[in-house]
């Protein structure tokens, strides 16, 4: 069974009293409920649990309360910290600097001076990356909700506790997995098709074997 959730016209501004009735009769399926099966004639205990949610990174962040996929501590899945530097941005016309992060596993040293922020840089290993654990994320949630600077929310990505965790059968972060369209359709298969097309490249540097039997010529 599977349970989809579509708010608008604009974001609620607190999802969990959305959420609220639907992890109240979880938590009762969760025990068991007394049902009758019609096609058998007979009763039965009925039980249901919630193991799988998910939704693009925003949804996510909002339903989990996370800190969201452009913080200081963007992902879900493993610990890994962004690079602090300063992007450029205009507002009527203004020139100014705003301060983002970006995230490798080994950030260049050769920032231009103006975009750079700090010269220390954390690295990582990709073939031995710390990964998020349900008892980690129960800690920092505890310790999050604890820290009213908002410093344990930066260092940790956690906001503070979802309502979802109510609900026993919920694992962080296996029950939240990331969402299919955004990963193969909106994410892979669209750059394979712009790779597969020639049009992944673009500009006068783009030097493009088009003879190779595996670039298609017309878009698709
Ligand atoms: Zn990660």
């Amino acid at each position: 069974m599977s349970i989809t959730y579509l708010l608008g016209p604009v974001e609620p501004v607190e999802l969990d009293t959305f959420l609220e009735p639907m992890i109240s009769e979880l938590l009762r399926l969760h025990d068991e409920v007394p049902t009758y099966d019609a096609y058998r004639h007979e009763n039965f205990l009925l039980r249901n649990h919630l193991v799988l949610v998910t939704g693009d990174s925003p949804a996510i962040a909002k339903i989990l309360h996370l800190t969201g996929h452009n913080g200081y501590s963007p992902c879900r899945f493993c610990i890994i910290k962004g690079t602090p530097f300063q992007k450029k941005y205009k507002v009527k016309d203004v020139e100014r600097l705003k301060m983002t992060y970006y995230y490798l596993f080994t950030p260049p040293t050769d920032i231009p001076p103006s975009y750079r922020i700090s010269d220390v840089h954390d690295v990582y290993d990709p073939l031995h990356l710390l990964c998020c654990t349900n008892t980690g994320f129960i800690n920092d949630t505890t310790k999050a909700e604890e820290d009213d600077s908002g410093q344990v929310a930066k260092e940790t990505g956690i906001k503070r506790g979802s309502i979802l965790f109510r609900i026993p059968s919920i694992r962080f972060p296996y029950s939240f997995p990331i969402d299919v369209m955004h990963l193969i359709y909106l994410g892979l298969t669209r750059d394979l098709v712009a790779l597969l097309n020639d049009s992944y490249f673009s500009g006068a540097s783009a030097s493009r074997d088009t003879s190779q039997p595996y670039c298609i010529q017309e878009k698709v």
